[in-house]
């Protein structure tokens, strides 16, 4: 697009789903009926919604008309034969198989691979990544590259793989013993931060001397296209199709989570080169999933797949996408907001621990930060610290995460630059009180995966 500072839209409104536009009275009763936890909160009760962007992507017109021609045969769908094609076209991976979701696949494919004994090298693993491959008895293990891991300084390309230590791992654990390597793209939990082609190819040719399976993760990699594109060397010509094109040449396999750069709301397949390892994994997915022709999905779901997969690729809409990302974070970052640098591509990450200093992380600034912009203006946020990954020690002290991060997510062609300019002033209210924001204690937590359920008082 012609260079214009407005950012606008490049789609028009065809239908429209009411927000509840809530008081800031009504917002106090609703947190507080939901002990502070906003996961506890319905859907109606918030005004912009940026808890994930998996799964809460808009569809497009063309996506609806899509879902009207599925084809629900339980074998050899036509709706399968358009979603094959399409993952084909952009992996050039023979075998494809169709899942419900991103996890589902990570299920087969590292369920089959590891085992005791085994291990997996990510740039960083996401969460059901890890959990599946260490379910399965394997161990997974992060080396981000050095740049990653300071949050404030800028790089180019902060999602990429440490190759050096790629290549020590190896030497120490044996190339027999790696079951995968697995680059995510971009790092969603690095700060959804770009991986250079130099990178991947870097590990693609490490993982060929040693004969090591590469696969990429890949829920984001039409957004990483779209750095790689801007930020790398002998990119700028490529179209984003064809970076990505290139980037899973170099692979042996794919797994992603179609809720992401797919532009639907529930859907994700597994792609390999090796018919051996495919055929185990097609057992599994009969199993596990369905038919290999639709494996979890219904026709109509593999119609809108097929259609976003396409969309997802489109100069302008990726265009729109990583600068409405950027705009929200360099307007918060010159209003003093502390945040993750550069921005990433799905999300904005704030350092809550300096942004509210003067609360401890016992008394959790991140947490504090979410309640106070849904007080302030009904943003659902995700706290990304101590409450997610928070620990205690032998005296019921706790452990607190390396960083105190609240994530605004962003869902895909949902929200327009006016919602984004009311986030923004949401955030100059917000920064104007901030000295006088309290913090929480847990009064009451389950065992495993606490931010989801814990219940949370303010303190007065
Ligand atoms: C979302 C996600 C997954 C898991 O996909 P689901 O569809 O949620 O099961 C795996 N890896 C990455 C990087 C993701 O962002």
């Amino acid at each position: 697009m012609e260079d214009f500072k407005t950012i606008i839209e490049p789609f028009k409104i065809k239908m429209v789903e009411p927000i509840h536009l809530s008081t800031f009275e009504q917002r106090k009763q609703y947190l507080k009926n939901a002990n502070y936890n906003t996961f506890a909160l319905d859907s109606n009760k918030v005004i912009i919604d940026f808890l994930t962007d998996s799964g809460t992507s808009a569809m497009s017109s063309n996506q609806w008309a899509g879902i009207m021609q599925g084809d629900e045969s339980y074998a050899g769908a036509s709706s399968w034969h358009k979603m094959r094609a399409a993952i084909f076209d952009l992996t050039g991976h023979e075998f494809i198989l169709p899942t419900h979701q991103g996890r589902a696949g990570e299920s087969i494919l590292y369920g089959y691979l590891g085992g005791m004994g085994k291990i997996f090298i990510s740039n960083t693993h996401f969460d059901t990544t890890r959990a599946n491959i260490e379910f399965s008895g394997a161990e997974a293990i992060d080396i981000p590259c050095e740049e990653g891991k300071s949050p404030k300084t800028y790089h180019p390309f902060k999602g990429n793989m440490d190759v050096v230590k790629l290549e020590k791992l190896i030497a120490e654990k044996g190339a027999a013993n790696i079951a995968g390597v697995i680059l995510t793209v971009t790092n969603n939990s690095g700060g959804g931060q770009p991986v250079s082609m130099e990178n991947a190819k870097a590990v693609g040719v490490i993982c060929k001397k040693h004969k090591i399976n590469f696969f990429l993760d890949c829920c984001r990699v039409a957004e990483n296209a779209y750095f790689i594109k801007l930020r790398e060397k002998g990119y700028e010509n490529k179209t984003y199709k064809e970076i990505a094109q290139e980037m899973f040449s170099l692979t042996d396999g794919a797994v992603m989570s179609a809720k992401k750069d797919a532009l639907v709301n529930m859907g994700g397949f597994l792609s390999l080169r090796n018919e051996e390892m495919a055929t185990a994994c097609k057992n599994l997915l009969i199993i596990t999933e369905g038919f290999e022709t639709y494996g979890g999905l219904s026709g109509r779901d593999m119609e809108a797949i097929a259609i976003g997969l396409q969309e997802v690729f489109e100069a302008d809409y990726l265009h729109y996408r990583i600068r409405s990302t950027t705009f929200l974070g360099e307007r918060l970052r010159e209003m003093g907001v502390p945040l993750i640098w550069p921005i990433g591509g799905h999300a904005v990450y704030i350092d809550a621990k300096e942004l509210y200093s003067h609360i401890p992380v016992h008394e959790y600034p991140g947490q504090a930060l979410v309640c106070d912009l849904y007080l302030t203006g009904g943003i659902r946020a995700v706290e990304i610290g101590s409450v997610m990954f928070g620990k205690y020690d032998e005296h019921g002290k706790l452990i607190p995460a390396p960083m105190e991060l609240v994530r605004l997510a962003i869902p895909r062609r949902v929200y327009t630059q006016s919602h984004i300019e009311y986030v923004i002033e949401v955030f100059e209210k917000l920064l104007k009180n901030k000295d006088n924001s309290k913090g929480v204690i847990i009064t009451e937590e389950p065992k495993f995966l606490r931010h989801f359920t814990s219940k949370f008082k303010r303190i007065e």
